[in-house]
């Protein structure tokens, strides 16, 4: 059935694998085994997808799989704690399948919550605001063995927390107005107006996206496709997840705006695989969309105007936020990043002109079509036109979703939040900046500091080493393993940072951090590897002390007891005279 659906096509296989997945809560190796022979592709490649996603299991899995969101964030909120708890509950060791196959509970990454965490999901439904209460509940649900849709529904409440409107949150479109507005100037005429607009991609990066455009339009090839990449994976930010829940209709609108710029026939949009529960309500929105005319062939009646979208799951794989990955990812391979050039633009899925745009990007062209791009352009700063949202968790009276005018300085923003005391803010996720209080007259625009929305706020009393540590922990967990200095590299910052913490540290491990930095910028395959050092570097430049005094000597230390290593010998030896133990550094300056 689940390969007749997917019509027997290799290049969906991850939407095979997830279907699949759905009947025996994982992947037995005899299943992966049919899926090959089915499709005609080798095992080992079915295997590579399988084992590649976070999300697809390849061993037995408990029949409740409970992940709590380890975010730095849902760590301050105290998940650790609810997590100890929850396993206590159960009688289970965290990251063990219980001996009934009943329960499994471990972390993963932030899963877009930070505005109401602590936060987890169970069989990849969401559930936010956990406290010991909630937590004692769940355990009994879990126990009784109660389905999950008879569990009380305001545990699944997600709020959008919605804080401050501006251009696009105040937006309030009829379906098919953006796309009759753009219709009615042509195709050259709308992609001339989004020139004039300076829109700027939202996913962190800030290219222009109207010369992403006009190059898939002017590639050669048929079939041209639009991809909105709503794998949101970056820690600290939910403003995807926000946009569409509530704004689905303006990003499907602003696919189908790409489509007619660029005469794409073809649509998908990528969805993380932590927002799986919202699927369903997205592919109303698309049928609705298709009932209107919307979607479909000829679309408002325009001939040669043919254009539909599809929805493709992801799997908790982070690196497939990055174009190229997601493109693999879409064709059903593991989320390993491309050589570039080729660019998407001219050669991207399945080989064909491609436009990858973030959420917020797509969401936003509908503005230019309605304003037109100047008017667009009027509001912002001279390089950042027009408006930014930001997903704002940590140390704050109301986190949640702010949309700004581009140069809005951070402290206006603090003040708005109600943060008050802060020490520092992440800036654009794990691979952002972190910035001082000093700093806080500096602005939010590509020009300053640019960020796909991330805004993590920490005050006084938070440590920013285990901040960092936090992120460093993410990198090397994300990593893709595809190319060796992000693939060691990562693990050696990670194993640094706890020989750090577990009170090892000296002055040596500083300057190899330095050393790992510049390998990791300058030798990784994709962004990812080089954007790694980024928390510690900011971190230990501008809160050193926090490393300092971690640090037990400005030499050389172990990351153990080399002289308690050397027990088993001395007892072998029958030898505990002096000379059979290390000198301690006190001594050797004796
Ligand atoms: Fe994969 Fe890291 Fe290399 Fe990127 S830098 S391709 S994530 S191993």
């Amino acid at each position: 059935d689940i390969l007749q659906r997917h019509s027997h096509d290799p290049t969906r296989l991850l939407q095979i694998l997830i279907d699949a997945q759905q009947i025996e809560g994982w992947l037995p190796a005899p299943s992966l085994t049919r899926i090959a022979a089915a499709l005609h592709i080798p095992r080992a490649r079915v295997e590579g997808v399988a084992g590649f996603y976070s999300f697809l299991y390849t061993r037995p899995v408990g029949r409740y799989r409970v992940l709590f969101s380890d975010n730095i964030t849902d760590r301050m909120l105290g998940n650790a704690e609810l997590l100890d708890a929850l396993c206590r509950k159960l009688w289970i060791e965290p990251g063990k399948l219980s001996e009934d196959g009943l329960v499994s509970v471990t972390t993963t990454s932030c899963t877009g919550l930070c505005d109401q965490g602590p936060a987890m999901l169970v069989n990849g439904r969401a559930i936010g605001q956990l406290n010991h209460r909630r937590i004692n509940e769940i355990a009994e649900l879990i126990r009784q063995q109660r389905p999950l849709d008879l569990w009380p529904a305001e545990y699944f409440r997600i709020d959008d927390n919605i804080r401050r409107r501006d251009a696009l949150l105040d937006l309030d479109m009829p379906p098919g107005a953006a796309l009759t507005a753009a219709i009615a100037r042509g195709r050259d005429g709308w992609l001339a107006e989004m020139q004039a607009s300076n829109l700027r991609g939202r996913g962190g990066a800030g290219f222009a996206t109207a010369v992403k455009w006009a190059s898939a339009r002017n590639a050669p090839g048929a079939q041209k496709v639009i991809v909105c990449n709503a794998d949101e994976g970056e820690p600290g930010t939910f403003k995807d997840r926000v946009l569409l829940n509530s704004f689905a209709d303006l990003v499907f609108e602003g696919m189908a705006l790409a489509a007619w710029a660029v005469s794409a026939t073809e649509g998908f949009l990528y969805l993380r695989g932590e927002y799986h529960y919202l699927r369903p309500q997205l592919e109303a929105v698309l049928a609705s969309r298709r009932q209107a005319g919307l979607l479909g062939t000829s679309i408002l009646g325009q001939p040669g105007f043919d254009f539909d979208i599809q929805i493709h799951l992801g799997a908790g794989a982070y690196v497939c936020g990055e174009e190229t990955a997601l493109l693999e990812s879409l064709e059903g391979k593991r989320g390993t990043p491309r050589i570039r050039p080729p660019f998407p633009v001219i050669k991207g899925y399945l080989g064909r002109p491609t436009v990858v745009n973030n959420v917020e990007t797509l969401a936003k062209t509908c503005l230019v079509a309605l304003e037109g791009g100047e008017a667009f352009a009027a509001t912002g700063t001279a390089q950042s036109a027009g408006t930014k949202l930001l997903s704002i968790s940590g140390d704050c009276a109301a986190p949640g979703i702010y949309e700004y005018p581009f140069g809005v300085p951070i402290a206006r923003i603090l003040e708005d939040c109600g943060a008050s005391d802060t020490q520092a803010v992440q800036v654009g996720g794990a691979s952002g900046m972190c910035l001082a209080s000093y700093e806080f007259q500096r602005r939010i625009a590509y020009e300053d500091v640019p960020t796909a929305g991330a805004f993590m706020i920490f005050d006084g009393t938070r440590d920013l080493f285990d901040v960092a540590r936090a992120f460093v922990h993410f990198f090397a967990h994300e990593s893709c393993g595809f190319c060796t200095p992000c693939r060691v590299g990562t693990a050696l910052l990670k194993g640094f940072m706890d020989k750090l913490a577990d009170g090892h540290g000296a002055k040596a491990d500083l300057n190899d951090i330095d050393w790992l930095d510049r390998l990791l910028k300058n030798a990784s395959h994709c962004g990812l590897g080089s954007a790694a050092p980024n928390p510690v570097i900011d971190t230990l430049q501008k809160f050193r002390p926090a490393y300092e005094r971690r640090l037990v000597s400005l030499d050389f230390e172990p990351a153990f007891d080399l002289d308690a290593a050397l027990a088993e010998a001395r007892q072998l030896t029958a030898r505990d005279d002096p000379g059979a133990h290390l000198k301690t550094h006190e001594e050797e300056e004796k």
